[in-house]
């Protein structure tokens, strides 16, 4: 098909022309004397992508579901207790693997479309007065449902409980879009995956980690091998790694953090949180809801869209791809068939999701779904045009 793939998945997200070019590397040799020039600025960087100002932070090659694992066999023993509210197929999945690994969860059924409920929590810390709940997990941004959950919050009840829990986050599709504060909320782990805010392809699971959190490790029995926060340290310290890393996607990580300190991390966060209104205006504007239930849960880095009953989500995402090559997220688990995703997050811009909008009405008229054709996309202009755009910057050289 002519014309480019839209790809509007919440992740793998569009990997920028330059951050392509970045990677295009000859293999090299990660033990050479060079090496550490390329791989020593990036864990700054990330801490301050993470807003982490004490603490440490960890590269490994893999996905966000090896950062997931790493998190957990570094600071936790067989047997723990912790507590985690399951709102969606991503706190669900990171749920299964604790309990694989060991781990006795508590776990609090929470709606899909609501967030991390403080209160709930509160309750849950307040009743363990033996303080046996050694950590609180919560997904930040929950890519199934679109929800995102406010974690200083969360630290606000722990820390007025006085409950000494250590607070886990997982940051996958939230990092490097919206805002997110680890030293400032008290989060002591947090986990992100390169594929989303991050713009790069998949496998770099990176782990940011407290330094309350690297005092866990020294008591912690769960193995760990592939994962081993302490390996790691060991060879990160001069700026190599225990095993091979996935070079080109270290090129690329290190263009990616310099795109976003170019925009500004501010800058980035309000771009995402403009990008996510005009996509919820649209989606008004058709007649439809998000799973998102409440204001005060709307992710802005994606959208899931509730169909009504007579029609099959499925099949807007199927005429999306086939007829108009436009990639939608599908219904995950329970929301399979019942809604669409759209992820707005990376490299992206009003137009490029004016498109994708386009795109989605197309397939919605297609699969009979009943609304005003046109009514979304000019919902979201219309928003966009009155919103405040910083406007682009034209170099010297070309405005002269
Ligand atoms: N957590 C969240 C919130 C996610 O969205 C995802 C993937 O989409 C994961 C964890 C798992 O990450 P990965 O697929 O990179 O293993």
């Amino acid at each position: 098909m002519p014309g480019r793939n839209f790809l509007f998945v919440p992740g793998p997200t569009n990997v920028p022309d330059r951050i392509q070019r970045s990677m295009m590397v000859p293999m090299e040799d990660h033990r050479s004397p060079r090496f550490p020039q390329l791989t020593q600025p990036l864990f700054p960087a990330l801490k301050r992508v993470f807003g982490c100002r004490e603490g440490e932070v960890f590269i490994f090659p893999s996905s966000g579901t090896g950062a997931w694992e790493a998190s957990l066999a570094n600071t936790l023993s067989r047997g723990d207790r912790v507590l985690a509210p399951r709102f969606g197929q991503f706190s669900h999945l990171w749920i299964d693997m604790m309990q694989r690994l060991g781990l006795r969860v508590d776990v609090l059924e929470t709606e899909w479309g609501l967030g991390a409920q403080e209160d709930r929590i509160a309750d849950a810390l307040r009743r363990d007065t033996e303080h046996a709940i050694k950590a609180v997990m919560v997904v930040h941004n929950e890519t199934a449902t679109g929800v995102t959950s406010d974690i200083g919050a969360v630290r606000r009840v722990m820390d007025d409980l006085g409950h000494p829990a250590l607070l886990f986050v997982d940051a996958v599709s939230s990092l490097g879009s919206i805002d997110f504060r680890f030293t400032d909320w008290g989060v002591d782990l947090a986990i992100t995956g390169s594929q989303k805010g991050l713009m790069l392809p998949a496998g770099l699971g990176i782990v940011c980690v407290s330094p309350r959190a690297r005092e866990a490790e020294k008591t912690a029995d769960l193995a760990r091998a592939f994962f081993s926060f302490a390996d790691m340290r060991k060879s990160n310290a001069d700026g190599y790694f225990p095993y091979t890393p996935a070079l080109p996607l270290l090129y690329g990580l290190r263009e990616s953090l310099a795109m976003l300190e170019e925009e500004g991390l501010p800058q980035v966060y309000a771009r995402h949180a403009r990008l996510a209104a005009g996509v919820r205006e649209a989606v008004c504007a058709w007649g439809l809801a998000t799973c998102s239930r409440a204001t005060r849960w709307h992710s802005n880095t994606v959208t899931a869209v509730a169909v009504p009953a007579t029609v099959d989500a499925t099949r807007i995402i199927d005429i999306a791809y086939r007829r108009y090559d436009l990639s939608l997220g599908a219904g995950l688990s329970k929301l399979s068939g019942r809604v669409f995703r759209i992820g707005h997050l990376g490299d992206l811009n009003e137009v490029m999701l004016l498109g994708a909008l386009g795109g989605v009405e197309m397939a919605m008229a297609d699969a009979g779904v009943d609304f005003a054709a046109g009514s979304g996309v000019a919902a979201a202009q219309r928003f966009w045009r009155g919103a405040h755009r910083p406007a682009l910057v034209v170099p010297e050289t070309l405005a002269a």
